[in-house]
């Protein structure tokens, strides 16, 4: 890993894509008082470059950009819009190699993993530069013959998007595409860990086409740029993409300025195997739900119930496939948690079947590894883990299952292993999670709607559903007046 991200430092020097400044009106700019902080390879410690530490100054200098941009991005047509967007996603396929480079080289996942979020991310903005086209209105029946009701949807405004470490790009995407589809500007604030590959995506928004303004990146101080986007009026919601602790504090400061936040944070995934499952499909589906980005998404596989008459089978054969994954992928600072909360689970009675140490290859490394014997109050089933670790949990009936797999405050991703179809749509209905994963352990896509019920969060993103977050819904009440007939005839409404 070491010296292939070592090769990519080399590649990248040159490249157009590396930016080290901030991103405000369409000017790469410096903090005003001109601190920085260094952007580092997690594979191998090194300083990769400095970008400006940036504030609330800054934040509102970018919030003002936004805000002089949003009426000429806002009533330029659908189809403009569209064919922008369009651009800026076909800019990211051809660029996929770099910015994949960029990925692995701040993120630390594997160069094709990197390339395929980059891909990923891009179809989120494919699949919006269709639906800015498809932001209709509603018309509405009414009992009056001399009134007339219909309902617009407007861009909400500007808004500020708070996005993670863990997918640097797709994160973003799913929050960019859908608000400038609807006309809206936006203030960007990746995570400090990964500001690069933010800023190599903006600068591809410019060679799209994407007016200056419409799209600001700033980041440095989160909490101090966090609070400028909550104080700011002008900033009309806030879309937050991280943990739960940090998603309550937001919630908590929009308040003041009674401002629409949607939240996607921490999940604490169940996988339930049920012994009519097919062994082979359940360990493919729960290896990819599990250790896709090492355990690091909010949707992994958090705990394995497995009921008592495949354990032993399922245990083993799964033990086996985990064993065989090969290492290389560089883990964030997670590690020192994974390992209190396996030792935590070991002085308890749990036992490791595969795995279980910090790997050679550094101190961020873990490896992958499976438990077994686990029980629902272990902190390891209770906490969301967010690494490469399995635990087993076993179960006697499809009662006792739902009854583990809900007993949580998170509510996001959950999987089925079952080929009794009535028992599938009978525990994914009883499972209070917002996806529902059937004898399939990747579902997250840019067409069905992503988001959390209980504390893992508020609204949706992906879909037709996600344009909702960014959209306000006007109805106009016609009365009775000969103008109000000609201004629908105008609208097309009649
Ligand atoms: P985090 O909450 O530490 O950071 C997320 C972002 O918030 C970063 O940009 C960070 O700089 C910023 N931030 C931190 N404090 C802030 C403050 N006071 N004000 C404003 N911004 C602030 O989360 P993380 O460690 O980067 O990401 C991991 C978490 O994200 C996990 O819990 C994971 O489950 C969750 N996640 C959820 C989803 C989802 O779709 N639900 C997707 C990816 C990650």
């Amino acid at each position: 890993m070491g010296s292939d991200t070592k090769a990519i430092s080399v590649k990248l020097n040159g490249s157009g894509l590396i930016r080290s400044h901030g991103l405000i009106g369409g000017k790469w700019t410096e903090a005003y008082d001109a601190k920085t902080f260094e952007v580092l390879n997690p594979a191998t410690g090194e300083v990769i470059t400095t970008v400006p530490f940036m504030a609330g100054r800054e934040t509102n200098d970018a919030i003002a950009s936004a805000q002089e941009a949003f009426p000429s991005w806002s009533k330029l047509t659908a189809t403009e819009r569209s064919k922008r967007l369009r651009k800026w996603y076909d800019l990211l396929i051809s660029h996929k190699e770099e910015l994949g480079q960029i990925i692995t080289l701040e993120q630390g996942k594997p160069l094709k993993e990197g390339i395929g979020e980059v891909a990923y991310a891009a179809n989120f903005i494919e699949f919006y530069a269709e639906e800015a086209k498809r932001v209709y209105g509603d018309i509405i029946p009414t009992t009056s013959p001399d009134r007339r009701f219909f309902v617009l949807k407007q861009p909400i405004g500007v808004v500020g998007l708070i996005t993670p470490w863990n997918f640097p790009i797709a994160m973003i995407t799913r929050k960019v595409a859908p608000a400038l589809a609807c006309g809206c500007t936006v203030v960007i604030k990746p995570s400090e860990l990964t500001p690069l590959t933010a800023l190599a995506a903006a600068e591809l928004s410019i060679q799209a086409g994407i007016p200056p303004g419409v799209v600001n990146v700033v980041m440095g101080d989160a909490p101090a740029i966090g609070e400028a986007l909550l104080a700011s009026s002008q900033v009309k919601t806030i879309s937050f993409t991280g943990s739960t602790a940090v998603g309550k504090k937001l919630m908590a400061g929009a308040a003041a300025t009674v401002k629409k936040v949607s939240l996607e944070l921490g999940g604490n995934a169940p996988c339930i195997v049920f012994d009519d499952a097919d062994i082979e499909v359940a360990v493919k589906g729960t290896l990819a739900a599990k250790f896709r980005n090492t355990g690091q998404t909010c949707i992994c596989a958090n705990r394995v119930l497995v009921q008592e008459g495949i354990y032993d089978k399922f245990a083993d054969a799964f033990s086996k496939a985990v064993k065989s994954l090969k290492m290389g992928n560089g883990f964030e600072e997670g590690v020192v948690l994974v390992e209190t909360l396996v030792q935590d689970a070991v002085s308890k009675g749990a036992k490791i079947l595969a795995g279980g140490n910090r790997h050679s290859l550094g101190f961020t490394f873990y490896e992958p590894t499976v438990i077994a014997d686990v029980k629902n109050e272990m902190r390891i089933s209770s906490e969301e883990v967010f690494g490469p670790v399995a635990p087993l949990l076993k179960f006697k009936t499809e009662e006792e299952a739902i009854h583990i797999a809900n007993d949580t405050n998170a509510g996001l991703a959950s999987y089925i292993f079952t080929t009794n179809v009535q028992r599938s749509w009978r525990v994914a209905e009883a499972l209070e999670y917002g996806i529902v994963g059937v004898n399939e352990g990747l579902v997250s896509t840019e067409v069905t709607p992503h988001g959390g019920m209980k504390q893992s969060g508020l609204g949706r993103e992906g879909s037709k559903y996600g344009m909702e977050e960014y959209l306000e819904h006007h109805p106009h009440i016609l009365g009775k007046w000969d103008g109000a007939l000609r201004m629908m005839v105008y609208l097309g409404f009649c």
